[in-house]
């Protein structure tokens, strides 16, 4: 009888530890901070983009993440976006964090907030979980960062450590780059290169001081091509 009772007491303790864990660190660990080069998202998009993408980076999202093998958790609780962003805000907005694919600008940051801010709203509620997105962006500008290292869309190809590195320089902490096959070649074509499509910067739980990323969507194998 002692031996149960000290054992439900075990288990009890383990949960209470559990839950606190959870609430203290919520379900992620860690957010990513991506923006995408527009050009490249259009020429890999089922379909056209419905004018011609600024070649800018833009915000694609910023993703509540894990360490373990998924990169990204996603839709998780009901909240659904309210479309009530302060109007300075989504002025701003218009410009860090555009729809490339259509006209609709709301929709995407719909998409976004439904499936990944859901899942920092114990961080960050809905107008912060934008206003963050866009002083990020706006504190590391990607695009004037790679012009200041020569690195220009001018169908020059790079090494991936010749990216991040500039990156890197400016913000003390390792970005991480994600490509995408070029659609232009053919599938059997002897693939010599990648195209630059995001930028990942990675940030602490709480959506502020930037850490190093550890992970890329970008084949170790293949040059990097930026246009
Ligand atoms: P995720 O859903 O994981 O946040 O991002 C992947 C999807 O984002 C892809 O299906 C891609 O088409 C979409 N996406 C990337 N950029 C844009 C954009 O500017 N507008 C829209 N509507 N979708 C985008």
């Amino acid at each position: 009888m002692a031996m149960l009772k000290l054992s439900l007491a075990f288990h009890v303790l383990a949960f209470v530890l559990f839950l606190c864990f959870t609430m203290s660190t919520g379900s992620y660990q860690y957010f990513q901070f991506v923006q995408q080069w527009p050009p490249t998202t259009c020429a890999v998009s089922k379909q056209p983009c419905y004018q011609n993408p600024p070649s800018i980076f833009t915000i694609h999202g910023l993703w509540p993440s894990n360490y373990s093998k998924k990169a990204w958790v996603a839709n998780c609780t009901r909240t659904r976006f309210n479309n009530s962003l302060a109007p300075k805000l989504e002025a701003k907005l218009k410009i860090s964090w555009p729809n490339v694919e259509n006209a609709n600008y709301t929709e995407f940051w719909e998409r976004e907030w439904n499936k990944h801010g859901t899942c920092s709203e114990q961080t960050l509620d809905q107008e912060e979980y934008f206003q963050r997105s866009h002083d990020i962006w706006n504190a590391y500008n990607i695009t004037n960062i790679l012009k200041k290292a020569n690195i220009l869309p001018n169908g020059a190809i790079w090494n991936y450590s010749d990216i991040v590195s500039p990156i890197k320089t400016v913000t003390r902490k390792m970005p991480a780059l994600r490509c995408k096959p070029d659609p232009t070649k053919p599938k059997n074509h002897k693939i010599s290169h990648q195209l630059l499509h995001e930028v990942v910067l990675c940030l602490h739980y709480k959506g502020r001081a930037l850490i190093d990323c550890n992970r890329t969507a970008c084949d170790n194998n293949l040059k990097i091509l930026f246009q």
